[in-house]
């Protein structure tokens, strides 16, 4: 790991790559590092240096006393407590006073997650870019301890029988495709990654009310003007649920999809319902699933992600009142709508030998994957439903700003995406790490980090990213709504492309691990 010793920095880690700041912005950014590190080190009057982890709900301060943070983190899920570790585990960033504001008892009581026994339901499938920043943060080795579960392959095709794909990681030279893990162990790991540091955080177990700046920053949508009890520079005061209040520099808006910080801030979004929900469930098989396998049906797809054991998980999309039916209907009718749905009876099973060898699209000869050589598999049979099941309306939303003066959205508080491709919280993860990099890049040059135009080149960063990703998932999903010929076959053209054509069938899979930008963004 890069320190700083003394006045001297000795490795910019927190910099771009070299290549992508001109060499004198570079230069000026070193200097810069090497002054504000050395203030940094020196006590600051203003810095809030409790390294409390749990404040009384009733009576965080003194009476009368609001405490005074550098950074509120209102919301301490996954996406808000990754935003904290990130903090804590960076030189620049360590020494800021965090509050993170949540009433989710988890944040307090622990999450109590237990290796054995049958995996939540609620899991997601992370990315190898989300696995490297939670080794760079610390987290990772707190996710290895528990129950997780790697996949090296996937396999995607559809009800037609017209097409499949088959990716493996070995096509890009990597190990793994991702990872899945249950939130639980995913929250609980950030937590014992952040309880191990001394990082100066306040856990506040309330919920965010009202959003006041005071009169000279005016303009983030307050609901009222001058804050009397907020300390010079510490412009936003936050008035909680139990009654307490608290004052921040920057309030970092990671509090989900009905975000009160956007709404009081007055960020507009873009976004519509897909009028289809998911029904989640964790369900056993009588073999070990290795394979993340995903079926597109008429009316939206269905996914079995391994999670260990004979254990997998299902994201099954449909239309809302299917979902109403399927979430109550006895075990042994859902078991068999889900078996039927992986393919046990439902369409045909596409086979290589009409997409490689003298099928319709076999004027494509490519330079063919290891993976491309793979037959068609069926997916193991589910034997047990080892869950409740739980249904979630799906939509999509998208901020069309995430930063204004002293206040930044961040994770599903700035945008969500449907689920057909398990990207929504890795989204959120890279967030996390764009936001925590750029107020490090601004304590390096000495910017006041809830200064607007700072927080903007996080915005910059991550919309482009994150408008990219949702495009790509909005036209799958379309793509898939529509069951007529000339689509079918043309979708199918696109199994087939993505599974004969290497360099594309690469790119797919790291753009889909995070890793690489779509050709036409980088
Ligand atoms: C069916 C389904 C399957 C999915 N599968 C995947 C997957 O495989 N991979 C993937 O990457 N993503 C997946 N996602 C998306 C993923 O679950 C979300 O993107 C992720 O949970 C967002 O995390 P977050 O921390 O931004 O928000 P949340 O998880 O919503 O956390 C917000 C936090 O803010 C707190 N909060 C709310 N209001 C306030 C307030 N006023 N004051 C204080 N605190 C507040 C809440 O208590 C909560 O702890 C899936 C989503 C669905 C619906």
């Amino acid at each position: 790991m890069e320190e700083v010793k003394g006045r001297q920095v000795t490795t910019l880690y927190l910099l771009p790559q070299k290549g992508k700041l001109p060499v004198a912005d570079r230069q000026l950014i070193e200097r810069k590092i090497a002054e504000n590190v050395y203030r940094l080190k020196a006590p600051k009057k203003n810095l809030c240096t409790d390294t409390t982890a749990k404040v009384p709900s009733s009576n965080p301060g003194q009476p009368g006393q609001v405490h005074q943070h550098d950074i509120a983190i209102v919301g301490g899920g996954m996406v808000g407590m990754a935003l904290a570790c990130s903090l804590a585990s960076m030189l620049l960033t360590k020494h800021l006073s965090v509050a993170i504001i949540d009433s989710n008892p988890a944040l307090f009581n622990g999450v109590g997650v237990k290796k054995e026994g049958t995996p939540d339901p609620r899991v997601s499938t992370v990315t190898p870019a989300t696995i490297s920043f939670f080794k760079d943060i610390g987290a990772w080795k707190y996710v290895e301890d528990n129950r997780h579960a790697y996949f090296d392959k996937m396999q995607v095709w559809d009800y037609t029988g017209l097409g499949y794909t088959r990716y493996n990681a070995r096509d890009v030279n990597k190990d793994v495709l991702g990872c899945v893990v249950e939130n639980r162990v995913l929250h609980s790991s950030l937590l014992s990654c952040i309880q191990s540091t001394d990082f100066p955080k306040t856990i506040y177990p309330s919920k965010l009310m009202t959003l006041h700046q005071n009169s000279s920053s005016m303009g983030v949508g307050s609901t009222s003007s001058a804050s009397p009890s907020c300390e010079r520079g510490h412009p936003v005061k936050l008035d909680l649920s139990d009654g307490s209040s608290l004052c921040a520099k920057l309030v970092v808006g990671a509090d989900g999809s009905k975000s009160r910080v956007r709404e009081l801030a007055g960020f507009k979004t873009t976004g519509w319902n897909y009028s289809q929900s998911a029904i989640i469930c964790t369900v056993e098989h009588s073999v070990e699933n290795h394979c993340a396998w995903q079926r597109f049906l008429p009316a939206g797809p269905i996914a079995l992600l391994p999670v260990g054991d004979n254990f997998s998980n299902i994201v099954w999309t449909m239309n809302p009142k299917e979902a109403a039916d399927r979430k109550v209907m006895n075990e042994g009718d859902f078991l068999k709508d889900v078996n039927y749905a992986l393919d046990y009876g439902y369409g045909p099973h596409p086979r290589s030998s009409t997409l490689g060898n003298g099928g319709i699209f076999s004027w494509l000869k490519p330079d063919v994957t290891l993976s491309a050589n793979e037959s068609f598999e069926v997916p193991p049979k589910v034997v047990k439903l080892a869950s409740e099941r739980m249904a979630f309306p799906l939509s999509l939303m998208h901020a069309n700003n995430y930063a204004s003066k002293h206040v930044v959205l961040i994770g599903d508080a700035a945008h969500t995406v449907h689920p057909l491709a398990g990207q929504g919280v890795n989204l959120g993860f890279g967030d996390a790490s764009s936001l925590s990099r750029v107020i490090a890049e601004g304590i390096a040059v000495g910017t006041d980090i809830g200064e607007v135009s700072l927080l903007k080149k996080y915005e910059a960063e991550r919309k482009l990213e994150n408008i990219a990703m949702m495009a790509v998932l909005d036209g799958i999903q379309k793509a898939y709504s529509v069951d007529f010929g000339p689509l079918n076959i043309l979708r199918a053209a696109a199994f087939h492309g993505a599974n004969y054509i290497s360099p594309l069938k690469r790119s797919i899979i790291s753009y889909a691990s995070g890793e690489q930008r779509l050709p036409i963004f980088s």
